[in-house]
């Protein structure tokens, strides 16, 4: 396996002042590439501004040989991030690489969420990711050279109690990368998602001090980085934590085909075992891919031919 190195790329790390995205953009720099570390030195709900949080790690960066800028943009506002990614431009020429990692966090239960508190938390994560990802996205097809990596969370992908703000806009990365994949992924423009689990000021009140050398930010940025490299896949979901690296994949049952009396919920309930078995699941490529399955199985048990022309 050849070295990954980032010689000659651009890369825009969002929220790198601290945490996860730090250690990114230490390590994307660390293999060559030019970084602007994003932060706008927010506290962990969001609040606040104007801490030197990237300038910080952008003097560690250059401390080291390597090249960086400090940007403090806030991703929730398009205008901050266009105003970035032309700055970045100006700067290095372009941009091959966006790691949006920027995220607060306002947990509460549903029944106390203010709706303020839900909107601020789909601000950051969704809009924030949308807006640096938009402002990028033809720049990187015309190039037809783009890695982009948005950041989900084990929360998003599987529940976490008093996170439905943070659940829901983290799940939203999902509806976002498989239409960017296919959108693309032709134009080698590949998007990836990244679920960590570290311990950083957000989580750090979560886990024993034994384990908090376990989950540092570090033992995840290798995945990020395999993600974001040269021969990095498209449409990944990839669990990262501790060093250990796994692959988030979403799959539909086989499922069963009614008709008649059986096409009823009584018939639903009685096949219940069935459409949930995990026998036969398949992963699907697009929405279509659904639809023609559905349409082949309820030929086939009406006796269609769909091959049959008249
Ligand atoms: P962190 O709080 O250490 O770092 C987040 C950084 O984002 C902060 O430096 C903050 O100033 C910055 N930021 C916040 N709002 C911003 C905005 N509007 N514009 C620009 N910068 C902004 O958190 P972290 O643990 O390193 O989290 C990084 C990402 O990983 C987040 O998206 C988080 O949701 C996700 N994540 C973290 C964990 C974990 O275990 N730490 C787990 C799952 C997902």
């Amino acid at each position: 396996m050849s070295e990954v190195r980032f010689d000659g790329r651009v890369a825009i790390v969002t929220g790198a002042g601290a945490g996860l995205g730090r250690s990114h953009a230490l390590g994307l720099a660390a293999r060559g590439a030019k970084v602007i570390v994003n932060d706008l030195g927010a506290a962990t709900d969001g609040t606040g501004t104007g801490s030197e949080a990237a300038q910080t790690v952008v003097e560690e960066i250059r401390a080291a040989g390597g090249k960086a800028i400090a940007n403090g943009a806030n991703v929730a506002d398009p205008e901050q991030v266009q105003a970035m990614v032309d700055h970045a431009i100006a700067e290095y020429g372009h941009v091959d690489i966006l790691v949006n990692n920027a995220g607060i966090l306002r947990d509460k239960t549903f029944a106390k969420m203010t709706l303020d508190d839900f909107q601020k938390v789909v601000d950051v994560h969704l809009m924030g990711s949308v807006n640096c990802t938009h402002a990028l996205w033809r720049h990187m097809l015309e190039r037809e050279y783009g890695r982009i990596v948005l950041t989900n969370s084990s929360s998003g992908l599987y529940g976490n109690f008093g996170q439905s703000n943070y659940g829901a806009a983290k799940a939203s990365m999902l509806g976002l990368m498989n239409v960017l994949h296919h959108e693309g992924s032709r134009k080698n423009v590949r998007t990836n998602m990244l679920a960590p689990t570290a311990t950083t000021r957000m989580t750090e009140e979560l886990f024993p001090a034994e384990v908090k050398d376990l989950l540092k930010p570090e033992t995840i940025t290798p995945g990020l980085l395999a993600l974001v490299s040269e021969d990095g896949p498209s449409r990944m979901i990839l669990g990262a934590g501790g060093g250990c690296f796994a692959e988030t994949k979403i799959y539909e049952s086989r499922g069963v085909a009614l008709q008649g009396d059986d096409l009823s919920p009584e018939g639903v309930l009685a096949n219940m075992d069935t459409i949930r078995s995990a026998e036969g699941q398949t992963p699907m490529e697009g929405a279509f891919s659904q639809t023609e399955k559905y349409i082949a199985m309820a030929a086939e048990l009406r006796g269609i031919d769909l091959q049959k022309k008249d």
